[in-house]
């Protein structure tokens, strides 16, 4: 599941091979924009809003896309004769690139005046330009009985955290998942802490919060139910939380938090 850092960087790769060229091909295949043509149109720029990308183009048209659970952009030369696939959601190219959108969770198309409707629920952006922590703080403060691991996955209380950074997070914290969040001593340093992640991790795809990008020793507990605790050894459990049904899984240690 990419996570907001992963949808940065995607974003700043549509923004290098769309941005300031025209297109010469859009091909939506989701039914419901299957006669939308956006050919002539100047893609002005790419960006990320959390986990949700926006191409716009000067006409005052954004496509509006989400990567869910396997959705993936990718990157290729224009020339590149790319296989076709029933797992292809749109296509966007220009003389000199083409953007091929895989498993896309979300295709839309609006008026650029209208993404308030598709991401203005969202609340501040972790690697946005408009970041705003003691805004994201205020918004998790609102909710003082919810546990914290739901709380930060919420994408209405700060938009970017997905269920790996927010295990590893709480790790680094010392924070149950389970804790409310009014009983969670320092939510101003958690919430610098998860921006700083998202930071760290932005420039490269996967996420590192060990320090160690060797396979199996990114993370300090998510993925490792039932595996000693690299920190006292103790055995990383895990459960459900919450109500969302994509990131139920929760992991901490029970004796580094609390
Ligand atoms: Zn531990």
């Amino acid at each position: 599941m990419p996570e907001g850092d992963a949808v940065w960087l995607t974003a700043r790769r549509l923004h290098q091979a769309l941005a300031g060229r025209v297109l010469t091909r859009s091909d939506f295949r989701v039914p419901r924009y299957a006669t939308t043509d956006l050919t002539s149109q100047l893609v002005t720029e790419a960006v990320s809003r959390g986990k949700h990308l926006l191409v716009r183009t000067a006409g005052g048209v954004t496509v509006h896309t989400h990567l869910r659970m396997d959705g993936s952009w990718r990157v290729r030369p224009a020339r590149d004769r790319v296989a076709n696939s029933h797992r292809i959601r749109l296509i966007l190219a220009n003389t000199d690139w083409q953007a091929v959108g895989y498993q896309l969770g979300v295709v839309d198309v609006l008026p650029t005046a209208s993404e308030h409707t598709v991401v203005g629920y969202l609340g501040p952006d972790l690697l946005g330009p408009d970041w705003d922590p003691a805004e994201a703080e205020r918004r998790l403060r609102a909710d003082p009985a919810r546990p914290v691991g739901e709380a930060l996955l919420d994408q209405r209380n700060l938009a970017g955290i997905g269920n790996v950074y927010k295990a590893e997070l709480l790790f680094l914290r010392g924070v149950s998942p389970w804790r409310p969040v009014g009983e969670v001593t320092d939510l101003t340093a958690l919430v610098g802490l998860a921006q700083r992640l998202l930071e760290a991790n932005k420039e490269r795809f996967g996420m590192v919060t060990t320090g160690v990008a060797r396979r199996g020793a990114e993370t300090w507990v998510y993925g490792r139910a039932g595996r000693p605790c690299r920190r006292c050894g103790t055995l990383v459990r895990s459960a459900d939380q919450g109500r969302s049904t994509e990131e139920r899984i929760t992991y901490w240690c029970p004796r580094c938090q609390s």
